[in-house]
C-alpha cells in the first residue's frame, strides 16, 4: 500500500449520528439529515471561509434543536446527522452527480472539485451509509415489533435564496403521498398565524431526496418533510416555540390521518 488515504474519518474522530430516545414510546419517528456542520479534519475547510461553513449551505441551521425538543415532548426517537451536507447529503443519492456540491446557492466549493470514485465512495461509505443504516436498522425493528411509525423528516430553509426572500413560515413537502403532509397542514394553517408552503420551498423528488423516498414512501409509513425558515428557529426561544407547536399538532394530525392504525 501507499500513503494514499483509504479512510476518510480517522479514529478520534466524532460519530457521524447521534441518537435520541432510543427507546422513545412514540410513533414518531424524527430524522435530522442536515442537522451538523461539522467537517471531516481530512477535508479541512474545503477551502472555504468560516463564515461560509457557518452559513445554511452547510447545514440547516435550527433544525437540529427543534428535533432534540420534538423528540422530548413526544417521547420519539430521532437521528441527527452530524457531519455537513457539503462533506456529502445525507438527503441525496450518492449515486446523483449532486450528492457532493462543486456550487451551493452562489458559493463554489473548492474541495469538492474534482474528486476521485475513491473519494467519493469514500464519503458515502463513512457519512452517508452508516446514517442511514441506523435508520433502516430502527425502522426494521419497529416493524418486526409491529409498532407505528410516522416518519417526520425535519428540516430548515434559509428566508433569502439566491437574492429572493421567501414568505413562507414552514413548509410541508411530500412526492407521492401527500395524505400526512396534508393533514398537518391543514392544522398549521388553522394556526391563523402562519403561511404555509405547500411543497414549498421545496418539493420532494427521488433524484433530491433519500430519506422520505426510501425510508417513507418504499416502507409505506405514513410521512412528511417539515422545512422550517431558519430565522423563526435561530434561537433557543423560537426553537421551542416550534417544537411546542409540533408537539401539539403532529400527534393531531395522526388522528386526522386516514390510515391512522398505520
Ligand atoms: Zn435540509
Amino acid at each position: 500500500m501507499d500513503a494514499i488515504a483509504t479512510r476518510l474519518l480517522e479514529p478520534d474522530e466524532p460519530p457521524v449520528f447521534r441518537v435520541e430516545r432510543e427507546q422513545g414510546a412514540s410513533p414518531f419517528f424524527l430524522t435530522c439529515d442536515h442537522g451538523g456542520r461539522r467537517l471531516p479534519r481530512r477535508l479541512g475547510d474545503l477551502g472555504l471561509p468560516a463564515s461560509e461553513l457557518e452559513r445554511h449551505i452547510a447545514w440547516d441551521i435550527g433544525a437540529s434543536a427543534v428535533t432534540s425538543l420534538l423528540a422530548a415532548a413526544l417521547d420519539a426517537f430521532a437521528i441527527h446527522q452530524t457531519y455537513s451536507r457539503l462533506a456529502i447529503d445525507c438527503n441525496r443519492d450518492p449515486s446523483v452527480e449532486t450528492s457532493i456540491v462543486t456550487v451551493s446557492e452562489l458559493t463554489e466549493i473548492p474541495g469538492n472539485r474534482g474528486l476521485s470514485a475513491e473519494a467519493r465512495r469514500m464519503r458515502a461509505a463513512e457519512i452517508f451509509e452508516p446514517y442511514h443504516r441506523r435508520i433502516t436498522a430502527e425502522l426494521e425493528t419497529r416493524k418486526a415489533g409491529e409498532r407505528p411509525t410516522v416518519l417526520i423528516a425535519m428540516h430548515s430553509f434559509t428566508p433569502v435564496f439566491k437574492g429572493v426572500t421567501r414568505p413562507w413560515h414552514v413548509g410541508v413537502l411530500y412526492n407521492r403521498d401527500p395524505r400526512f403532509a396534508h393533514a398537518l397542514k391543514a392544522l398549521l394553517e388553522a394556526e391563523g398565524d402562519l403561511v404555509v408552503g405547500d411543497n414549498e420551498p421545496y418539493a420532494i423528488s427521488d433524484l433530491s431526496d433519500y430519506t422520505i423516498p426510501v425510508h417513507g414512501e418504499r416502507r409505506g409509513l405514513p410521512h412528511v418533510e417539515i422545512e422550517i425558515r431558519q430565522d423563526l428557529i435561530a434561537e433557543t426561544a423560537g426553537q421551542r416555540a416550534w417544537a411546542d407547536r409540533l408537539a401539539r399538532l403532529l400527534p393531531e394530525a395522526r388522528r386526522r390521518f386516514p390510515a391512522a392504525a398505520a
